[in-house]
């Protein structure tokens, strides 16, 4: 039997099925005789010991920098807080609950407080804050250690969802594929599952099913399919397809030392895109050319300390160092739509993505931008970068950045700390950025298209609703045109164009994207060999003409069909 979902982190794989449920175990309602409260206490807090010794336990097999450790340092605080805790104390002793029962109580009234303050972050937190609850009352009621780290060898887990940080938890080196009810492509769990290699479905009912655990599964997150109980005939051609993807895989990693260029010779740079430095750690690996995009908002969220300057030229000299003379593009924070930061206390927006994000937000805090601007700054010292600035319509905005920036290297002189040069840019990623470019050029070094933004803003579709696939095409008319004027009025000019945005990561798009002009790709670490294969297919001379194919065209599914006969053959 098989059911669908969407397969938002490829692979094939072959293992047993772990359900986690949400609440495994049934909570007793009765009220507690006065006498037994006490010993309740001890349950509560020997639980809370286990749980916060499991989470540091995981932290500690993490880099300080990661996401992960931010999220489970985010538990951690709450485990530690002395309000929920006296809150959990009176709710045993007045409320003769009992500790499962405080758990519940508490944390869901944690979690709906945040759910009350109309924020996308928060609500996500709220989440997480229930999933906490949740592991601390099956080790009050199971007595062990939450079942998240007791898996099974070749555990397929299954679950409604797995929020970032207890995904974070997972012991990945048991974990073959993830199987979740909930969440898409640009979900956050599943960001993490591509970057740790976890084959993943997500958007797949398979409560449907009669599973347990223990049963065989297999899962083709390729195609989007779940097998329950495989046939041998599935089995045999799943593993066909598995060993081919391997050996795909190993193919591509032959290329990793050669330099990207086209069948006739012309160099294209090929750089990564990262969202914190331990993933600079991985360019060698698939001989990424330097860092294209580094995503800096991720050191702010899931952090409830914001790095300071220091501790910001720190990590930007960290990486460095790893690039060892390769440009590092940094991207000043492209804080809010559904990227909050708790520690910042942001105001609730009736519609965030149309709101204070990227540039405006920033701009309207200057002195958490300058501290950034500060740190980068002194950070060039040490190497090559070049810093991009988000969502940026305007000549003013960038104006008005640029003014900030000189005051910032006014400050560091006085206070005799040295600077470096920097390659400034933007990201364009609206539409008003593509009309209004003309203006900005003359200040720029270069530009980066943000394509997933683009798309957004200029179909009028969320990025991140499920709803909308149709309304989000990975590639459209539209956005091929607003490409092409973006390239060839920055080449007008002068001035190099890279593309940051998922699209530079389709090798079904390269030839096209290098027909039209494009200079630089950065890509995310996953797929930078197969674009670096599929441009060493083409000539120069045959990307223009499929571009100037493409720009005739005027439906979406022709443009698909383009593309994919073209990759194809
Ligand atoms: C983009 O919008 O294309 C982009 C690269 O930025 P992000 O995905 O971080 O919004
Ligand atoms: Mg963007």
């Amino acid at each position: 039997m098989t059911i669908r979902g969407i397969a938002v982190s490829a692979g094939i794989a072959f293992g047993q099925a772990k359900v986690l449920r949400t609440q495994e175990s049934k909570l007793d309602y009765h009220l507690l005789p006065p006498d037994q409260l006490s010993r309740e206490q001890q349950r509560l807090n020997r639980a809370l010991k286990a749980l916060i010794k499991q989470s540091q336990s995981s932290a500690d097999k993490l880099d300080p920098d990661s996401e992960n450790y931010q999220l489970i340092q985010a538990d951690l605080m709450l485990l530690e807080d002395e309000e929920l805790l006296a809150e959990l104390s009176d709710t045993i002793g007045q409320r003769q609950f009992s500790a499962a029962l405080a758990v519940e109580h508490t944390f869901a009234k944690q979690a709906q407080a945040m759910q009350e303050i109309d924020s996308p972050y928060i609500a996500r937190r709220a989440e997480d804050v229930l999933s906490l609850g949740q592991r601390l009352i099956r080790i009050l009621l199971t007595g062990h250690c939450d079942n998240l780290c007791r898996l099974p060898e070749n555990a397929i887990v299954l679950a409604k969802d797995i929020t970032p940080a207890e995904f974070a938890t997972l012991p990945l080196e048991r974990v073959s594929a993830l199987v979740l009810q909930t969440g898409g492509v640009t979900s956050h769990t599943a960001i993490l599952a591509r970057s740790a290699g976890i084959p993943t479905l997500m958007s797949c009912h398979w409560q449907t099913l009669e599973v347990t655990d223990g049963q065989p599964l297999a899962v083709d997150a390729i195609n989007g399919e779940l097998y329950l109980a495989p046939k041998p005939e599935q089995i045999e051609y799943l593993a066909a397809q598995k060993q081919q993807a391997d050996e795909r895989k190993s193919a591509l990693q032959a290329l990793k030392g050669n330099v990207t260029q086209t069948a006739d010779g012309r160099p294209i740079p090929l750089l990564a895109n990262v969202g914190c430095i331990s993933e600079v750690n991985h360019l060698a690996d698939v001989g990424a050319e330097g860092v294209g995009l580094f995503r800096t908002e991720f050191m702010f969220m899931n952090n409830h300390e914001l790095p300071d300057e220091n501790r910001q030229y720190q990590l930007y000299c960290d990486a460095l160092q790893l690039l060892d003379g390769k440009p590092l593009t940094i991207r000043s924070m492209d804080i809010g739509a559904d990227k909050e930061v708790p520690a910042l206390a942001m105001t609730a927006e009736e519609n965030p993505a149309l709101g204070l994000r990227g540039v405006r937000y920033t701009l309207a805090h200057p002195d958490l931008f300058a501290a950034q601007l500060r740190a980068i700054l002194r950070a060039a010292n040490h190497g090559p970068i070049r810093l991009m600035f988000p969502m940026v319509n305007q000549v003013e905005e960038l104006e008005a950045i640029l003014t900030l920036l000189e005051q910032c290297k006014q400050a560091l002189v006085e206070a005799e700390k040295g600077y470096g040069e920097l390659e400034i840019g933007i990201v364009v990623e609206t539409p008003a950025a593509v009309f209004n470019l003309e203006s900005m050029l003359p200040l720029l070094d270069f530009v980066s298209i943000g394509t997933n933004d683009l798309t957004q803003y200029t179909m009028a579709a969320d990025r991140s609703n499920p709803l909308l696939i149709d309304q989000y095409p990975v590639l459209s008319p539209a956005i091929i045109r607003l490409i092409a004027q973006t390239i060839e009025c920055a080449k007008a000019a002068n001035v190099r164009v890279s593309m940051c945005g998922e699209l530079a990561s389709n090798p079904k798009a390269a030839a096209l994207l290098v027909g039209l002009g494009l200079d630089e790709f950065s890509v995310n670490l996953a797929s930078l060999l197969e674009v670096k294969e599929e441009l060493s297919r083409w000539s120069h001379q045959d990307c223009v003409t499929l571009a100037q194919k493409a720009l005739q065209i005027s439906r979406i599914d022709a443009l698909n069909q383009l593309l994919t006969h073209c990759h194809s053959s």
